[in-house]
């Protein structure tokens, strides 16, 4: 796991590549396949963790990303922070979405 510290000081990048973590999350209920796997995503919620299946790309999970994933990259101190009073009606949709 990086240190926050880690997520600000970075190199230039060495890979333009995502590593697609297999993990086990049984049969694809769509087609059946065992190759399942775990990597980050920019999405229209922003960024998130997603599982798919890689031989239909059936998305089995789509969830926040957590400290342990590094993503996203310069991600705000602030991230996980539970929003101030002032800001929770402007984040009613964040909340719904922490679902998806
Ligand atoms: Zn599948």
């Amino acid at each position: 796991m990086k240190t926050w510290v880690e997520n600000y000081i970075q190199g230039p990048p060495e890979r333009l590549s995502v590593e697609r973590v297999p993990v086990d999350a049984g049969p694809c209920p769509q087609c059946g396949s065992e190759d399942i796997r775990r990597y980050p995503i920019g999405c229209v919620w922003g960024a998130r963790m997603v599982t798919k299946c890689q031989a239909c790309l059936h998305t089995l999970e789509i969830e926040r990303p957590q400290r342990a994933d590094s993503w996203p990259p310069f991600r705000s101190l602030t991230y996980e922070w539970e929003p101030a009073p002032s800001e929770r009606a402007s984040r009613g949709a964040r909340e719904q979405d922490k679902q998806r």
